[in-house]
């Protein structure tokens, strides 16, 4: 029976494969990618070389069975995104869920992921988190998850792509007015930023270079005072209450 190993690759920075990811990398017998032109360019860098199937959004249901069956064999693979942890937003889940139900080893070599990264410099509050990943992209869907995500007291991290930022700052900007909010972009690369502002000052900040919209983006925000979020908790049992009363 071989092993998957669950593998993270940079977010930017190439120096942030670790040693352990390379040796993988250079020692199972394939790699499933979830783009093999990027993953070939990625490996070349490091001199790897390597067999590369393509493992995507669109195959993975599809293809899963065999490379379980493969697995079972005897075969170790390892899965990689384009970038940062698999699964993260990313495909994997359906082969990580195959291969186990069929009791094949699934190892982590843990590395980059956005999403922490941005937390560790944010300043926001770390002990409790929620990932929520990409917002709908669909205006009305958007606001609705915005405006059923405002009174969560835990930290929110969200993804982002340059050809949505603006609009999603709109958003929060609109709905959650003063909350803090930590946008962090192109971590790792040559124009890395992070900075915190209230969300209503986040559109004009976005509006006044260009250069700030370009890039991947997380963005944090600070979670709901714990007093505001009892509030809102408090008029819903007193509405549901009051509709019991005679
Ligand atoms: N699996 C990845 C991870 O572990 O972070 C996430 C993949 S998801 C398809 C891509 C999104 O991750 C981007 O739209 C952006 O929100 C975020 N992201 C990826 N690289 C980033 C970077 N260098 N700086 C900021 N955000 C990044």
């Amino acid at each position: 029976r071989g092993h998957l190993y669950v593998v993270a690759t940079p977010i930017g920075h190439l120096g942030d494969l670790s040693p352990r990811a390379q040796a993988v990398l250079g020692a199972v017998d394939r790699i499933l990618a979830e783009d093999t032109r990027n993953a070939r360019s990625l490996l070349a860098h490091f001199g790897i070389s390597a067999r590369l199937v393509a493992l995507h959004e669109h195959n993975e249901s599809a293809a899963s069975a065999a490379l379980v069956r493969e697995l079972r064999d005897g075969a170790s693979f390892a899965l990689i995104s384009d970038a940062g942890t698999p699964l993260i937003s990313d495909p994997g889940f359906v082969l990580v869920r195959a291969a186990r139900a069929a009791g094949v080893p699934v190892v982590a070599v843990p590395g980059p992921c956005a999403a922490i990264a941005a937390l560790s410099v944010s300043g926001l509050a770390c002990d409790r988190f929620v990932f929520e990943g990409f917002l709908p992209a669909k205006p009305t869907a958007r606001r609705a998850r915005l405006q059923a995500l405002r009174d969560e007291t835990r930290t929110l991290v969200l993804y982002e792509s340059s050809h949505r930022i603006a609009d999603t700052a709109a958003d929060l900007a609109e709905i959650l007015d003063t909350r803090p909010v930590c946008l962090a972009r192109e971590l790792t690369k040559l124009h890395e930023q992070s900075i915190v502002m209230p969300a209503a000052a986040l559109p004009s900040w976005l509006a006044e270079d260009a250069d700030r919209r370009r890039g991947e983006f997380v963005l944090l925000i600070a979670g709901a005072p714990e007093t505001a979020a009892d509030d809102a908790q408090g008029e819903r049992v007193l509405r549901v209450l009051l509709r019991e009363l005679p």
